[in-house]
Formats: structure tokens, C-alpha cells, sequence
């Protein structure tokens, strides 16, 4: 999904070359591809339509400068307004975690059951206590399920906080009374304090966690929600920002498949700013809320100024990484990981669509090797069909082919025997290639494909 999201942009960028506006005809096409993107990240409807028109309202009649394209242009505001929307546009001082009072600064976390309260009291303890030195004490008002503060204590004990001791049978409001001159008498900079949770909104839930609220007056009251609940995050989130004086929200969750959308559907329904998120179980799996990073997920790409960038490296990294690892292991490189980077370039769209999108640097050369789109395919597609025609072992041992291997490989793939050859002269000039570089590849692979022909 993320790959073909950034192709159809490309696309787009592609079609708005040559024009030195942007204007209500030409940003049709990609502002339907952007608000594609927005719902398929699954961020509400209404928000979709306000960011889009904020969008359009800022992009029309804008001069293009210096060597964007309108398409290029576009991208760019979209990213901007993105990452305005989504947090960017907020002073630093309201983005970070506040506890400017006098200690112990109580953060009382909130949110439905399975949320990721417990883990983010973990998280947010170890997160305080390594980057800004706190000393933390951890205390559970969850007094439905034993299981529950068991949960609290193990992952207290793992970030290095002293955790408060709770009964099923104690009074949420006395654990807090309790927990609260604990952290006073031992001098805690913060008392973190979690709390039950319901499956959905419930009276009672909601009745409990606005009365810790009323008595421990805390400085920071977090929503934390998991990002992979979509639309139902806008509901809930609504509900708890009337019910309690909300400072900030989690987001929880994003190491799964989520795009992130419900992180700005929850922020826009709010108002408020996401402050950290949840990127896996274990307790190092926490950060600070960073925008721009959110705005390039819910987008489905990284920096999109840089589509080019993106095209190459976002396919490449992770096969190039794996091609490394082998090359690690085996100590080259063989004819599988060569098909692979042959079938990544076809997946890549035409040539000159990408060599348009190569830094001006790498354009030149690009050009220079005059490869037509055919021809690179054909070129590409050739290669793949000789690969094919050879068994695992002559792909993995290429050496081992020698004039009669030759002939079989070049009958099956019906092509002459010189084809064969010169594949694997190919092959052993990649190679060389290979060792000299760690990713990427793609601009001297274009060089190479267009020396051949
Ligand atoms: P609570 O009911 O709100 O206290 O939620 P828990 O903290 O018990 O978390 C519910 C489940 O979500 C647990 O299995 C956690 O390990 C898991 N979880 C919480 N945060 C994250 C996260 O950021 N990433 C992943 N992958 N799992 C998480
Ligand atoms: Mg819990």
C-alpha cells in the first residue's frame, strides 16, 4: 500500500511537469490521490474534507520555485499542513510533557481496557527516569482485576520505579489518597497513576476515573488510545475529553499496520496534542510525539518532497538490506539477489519516470546511458527469464556454468547463448559494484544496463 501510494503521487508529480503554477485543474488529480490516502489511513471523513480544503486554499495561484514542479510544490504543502494539523503548528511547550508544580506531578492515565494504560505507566516511568532523571513512583487504581496491578509492579519494577502497593479491596479514591502522601514522604518527582479500564464507555468507569481526577489534581491526565482502533478512537476520545480535564494523549500501538489516521481524527475532535507513542510491548518502545514522522506515515510515505528518494530507497532499503545480509553470509552476492534488484526496477515504474525523479546529479548520467523505457524493460525482463531457466544451485553457484549449462539455460529461456554470457558478465560487474557499496545501487544499475545496450 505504502509503495503504490508514493507511485501514484509520482505519477501525478509527473503530469504537472512543465507548468509554473499550481492551479484548480492541475492539483485535481493529486488532491483526490491525497484524500484517498487520508481515508485509507483511516482518518475521519470531516477531517479529511477540512485538511484538504486547507490544503487547496493554500496551494492555488503558488508560484513554483526554483526546481520544484507543481506536483513537487503540492506534496510539500500537503506535508506541511499535515504536520501543522497534526501537532506541528503547536508551541513546543504544549508538545512536550509538563510538570512544572510542586512535586510529586501526578500523571493519571485514562483510557478503555487493553489501551495500553499499564504498559504506558512502564513505559512513561522508564522514559522519565532515563532521559530526565526523575524519581518516579508507579500506583494502580485498577481495582477489578488483581491481574491488573500484578501487571503494574512487573513493569514498575522492570523501568526501575518504586511501585505503590494496591488491594482489589481498597477504594480507588483511598489507593490515590495513599499513594499521593507515599510520593510526598519520599520525595517522587512524579506519581503516575493508572487506572481501570472498560471494554467501552461505561457511567461508572467514567464516574471513578473524573473523581481521581477531582482529588488528585493532576498535572498531566493522559487519554491513551490504541492507534489501531480507527474510528471508534474518535468516539471514546470525545467522551473522556468532556468528562475529564485531558492535558495530552497516547497513542499506543503504531508498530502494528495502523497508518495512523485515528491519530488525527483524535487530535482534531480534541484539540489536544499527542505527546508520546506506544511503538511495541517492551518498555523501550516509547517516544515523543513527532509530527512530521506522523504526517509522513499517515501518507504512506517518508519525506515526499523527495519522492525520487523515497522510490528508490524505500523499495531498495529493505531488500538491499536483505541482499547485504546474504552477501554477509555468503560472502557475495548470487543470481537470486541479482533477479531480486531486477524485479524491484521493474516494480519501480518506467525508467524515465524514475530518472526524473533522480537528484540532477545522477539525471545527467541517467541520461547520458539513453535508455529507453522498452528497452530497459525488455533489457530487465530478459534478464529475469534467463534467471529463471536456471536451477537453485547454478543461481546460487554461478561459476558452475559453464558451455553446456549455457546452452540449456539459453534454449529454456529461448533466447541465443551470447544473451546468457552476457547476463552473466553482468552479473559479475554488479558484483564488483556490490562490494563497493552497501544499499541503493539503482542509478549505477541504470549506467550498467544502459552500457550493455
Ligand atoms: P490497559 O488495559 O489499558 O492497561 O492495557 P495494557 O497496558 O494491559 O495493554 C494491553 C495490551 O496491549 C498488552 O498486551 C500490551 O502488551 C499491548 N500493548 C500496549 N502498548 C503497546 C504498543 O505500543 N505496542 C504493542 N505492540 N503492544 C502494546
Ligand atoms: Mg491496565
Amino acid at each position: 500500500m505504502l509503495d503504490t501510494l508514493t507511485q501514484r503521487l509520482a505519477k501525478v508529480v509527473k503530469t504537472m511537469r512543465g507548468q509554473a503554477r499550481i492551479t484548480e485543474a492541475n492539483s485535481k488529480e493529486m488532491l483526490r490521490e491525497v484524500r484517498l490516502a487520508l481515508l485509507e489511513a483511516d482518518v475521519a471523513l470531516p477531517v479529511v474534507r477540512t485538511l484538504t480544503n486547507r490544503i487547496k486554499e493554500k496551494a492555488l495561484g503558488q508560484e513554483v520555485v526554483g526546481s520544484l514542479n507543481p506536483g513537487q510544490a503540492l506534496v510539500g504543502i500537503v506535508q506541511q499542513e499535515l504536520t501543522a494539523v497534526i501537532g506541528g503548528d503547536l508551541p513546543e511547550k504544549q508538545r512536550r510533557i509538563n510538570l512544572a508544580c510542586t512535586p510529586p506531578a501526578v500523571i493519571l492515565l485514562a483510557g478503555l481496557q487493553g489501551a495500553g494504560k499499564t504498559t504506558t505507566a512502564g513505559k512513561l516511568a522508564k522514559w522519565l527516569k532515563d532521559s530526565m532523571k526523575k524519581k518516579v513512583v508507579t500506583v494502580s487504581a485498577d481495582v477489578y482485576r488483581p491481574a491488573a496491578i500484578e501487571q503494574l509492579k512487573m513493569v514498575s519494577e522492570q523501568a526501575g520505579a518504586d511501585w505503590f502497593p494496591s488491594t482489589t479491596e481498597q477504594k480507588p479514591l483511598d489507593i490515590a489518597r495513599a499513594a499521593l502522601d507515599y510520593a510526598k514522604l519520599h520525595f517522587a518527582d512524579v506519581l503516575i497513576v493508572d487506572t481501570a479500564g472498560r471494554l467501552s464507555i461505561d457511567e461508572k468507569m467514567m464516574q471513578e476515573v473524573s473523581d481521581l481526577s477531582a482529588f488528585l489534581h493532576p498535572i498531566e491526565t493522559y487519554f491513551v488510545v490504541d492507534a489501531m482502533t480507527g474510528q471508534d478512537a474518535v468516539n471514546t476520545a470525545r467522551v473522556f475529553n468532556e468528562r475529564l480535564p485531558l492535558t495530552g494523549i497516547v497513542l499506543t500501538k503504531l508498530d502494528g499496520d495502523s497508518r495512523g489516521g485515528a491519530a488525527l481524527s483524535v487530535r482534531e475532535v480534541t484539540g489536544l496534542p499527542i505527546k508520546f507513542v506506544g511503538t511495541g510491548e517492551k518498555l523501550g518502545g516509547f517516544d515523543e510525539f513527532n509530527p512530521e514522522a506522523m504526517a509522513g506515515r499517515i501518507l504512506g510515505m517518508g519525506d515526499i518532497v523527495s519522492l525520487v528518494k523515497d522510490v528508490t530507497s524505500s523499495i531498495d532499503a529493505e531488500k538491499a538490506r536483505k541482499v547485504a545480509e546474504r552477501m554477509r553470509r555468503n560472502g557475495r552476492m548470487d543470481l537470486n539477489d541479482f533477479r531480486d534488484q531486477m524485479v524491484q526496477m521493474r516494480s519501480m515504474g518506467s525508467v524515465s519516470s524514475l530518472i526524473d525523479k533522480l537528484p540532477a546529479s545522477m539525471q545527467e548520467a541517467a541520461a547520458k546511458a539513453n535508455v529507453s523505457d522498452e528497452d530497459a524493460d525488455r533489457m530487465i525482463r530478459r534478464t529475469i527469464g534467463i534467471i529463471d531457466s536456471m536451477t537453485p544451485q547454478e543461481r546460487r553457484h554461478p561459476d558452475l556454468i559453464k558451455a553446456s549449462r549455457k546452452k540449456r539455460i539459453a534454449a529454456g529461456a529461448g533466447l541465443p547463448v551470447q544473451e546468457v554470457n552476457k547476463l552473466l558478465k553482468q552479473y559479475e560487474q554488479m558484483t564488483e559494484v556490490m562490494k563497493r557499496m552497501k544499499k541503493g545501487g539503482l542509478s549505477r544499475l541504470l549506467r550498467m544496463a544502459g552500457g550493455r545496450m
